[in-house]
């Protein structure tokens, strides 16, 4: 179970562990070569990560269906040369309810996605994993999905260090009163309606949507699954968020289109 190959050279092996265990939620993952598969992991313990699980998709594998994607796995890693191997993979939670409902896997995919453009490599972040395994536990049961994920984004756009202003103006700082104020995402927050016209990146806000928004950020998930917001609420809502995250990531998130596919085909229905 560990990696039994020579030390790369002017490497003393005693220098580095060469397996550890970590706690992982399984984000990503796509087949590579003939038998293996590559995974996206965020661990516990050194934050996201990209792993091989050798041989995982032959049938006689003992890895095979132990890392599907968005279960919580306990791994056995060894050290790779460029990718580190995943030797041992035992299911913790499996989150069965996210893969019996179509809703409730897009909303998975994009809490995923998340997590994945949103963290850098190898950076110990045990606050996001918490995060995660939440969030995917809430989204198996949760009435309105989307509340969930939007509590995610907003709590995690904090954890990276992205937390949105929504208490103030960005620009001069003045406590923001109800009324037509303006939000920009590429700044990163709200602003006055004195200093939201002058900023070209700026659009209005309503008072609602930044009343939810603050109310998301103070929450936990419990106070946070209990709101009810109307259908154009709940859009501008996370059409907010989504700008956020698109803009501290400058990448279009896949994701909100497959959400927004299915829930087209399912009111046409
Ligand atoms: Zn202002």
């Amino acid at each position: 179970m560990i990696d039994d190959r020579p030390a790369a050279s002017g490497q003393r092996s005693s220098s580095r562990l060469r397996s550890y265990r970590a706690e992982a939620v399984v984000l990503k993952r796509h087949d590579f070569g003939e038998a293996d598969r590559i995974v996206v992991l965020f661990t516990r313990q050194r934050g996201k990560l990209r792993a091989v699980a050798k041989g995982v998709r032959r049938t006689t594998s003992r890895l095979a269906g132990h890392l599907e994607l968005f279960t919580r796995v306990e791994l056995q890693m060894a050290r790779g040369r460029e990718l580190d191997i995943v030797t041992q993979a035992e299911i913790r939670d499996s989150f069965r309810g996210l893969r019996e409902d179509l809703t409730r896997t897009s909303h998975a995919y994009f809490v995923a996605e998340l997590a994945d453009v949103l963290t850098e490599e190898q950076a110990e972040q045990p606050e996001v994993f918490d995060l995660l395994t939440a969030t995917f536990g809430a989204l198996e049961t949760a009435l309105d999905p989307r509340l969930v994920v939007d509590h995610y984004q907003i709590k995690l756009l904090d954890l990276v260090g992205f937390r949105p202003s929504l208490s103030t103006c960005l620009l001069c700082r003045e406590e923001l009163r109800p009324g037509m104020n303006a939000f920009s995402p590429f700044l990163g927050g709200a602003l006055c309606p004195r200093c939201g016209p002058g900023e070209a990146s700026a659009r209005p806000i309503s008072s609602d949507v930044l009343k939810v928004l603050r109310h998301l950020q103070r929450s936990g998930l419990p106070g946070t699954v209990r709101l009810r917001l109307s259908e154009a609420l709940a859009r501008e809502v996370g059409r907010t968020l989504r700008e956020l995250s698109e803009r501290h990531t400058e990448c279009h998130l896949r994701s909100p289109d497959l959400i927004a596919r299915l829930r087209d085909a399912d009111t046409r229905l």
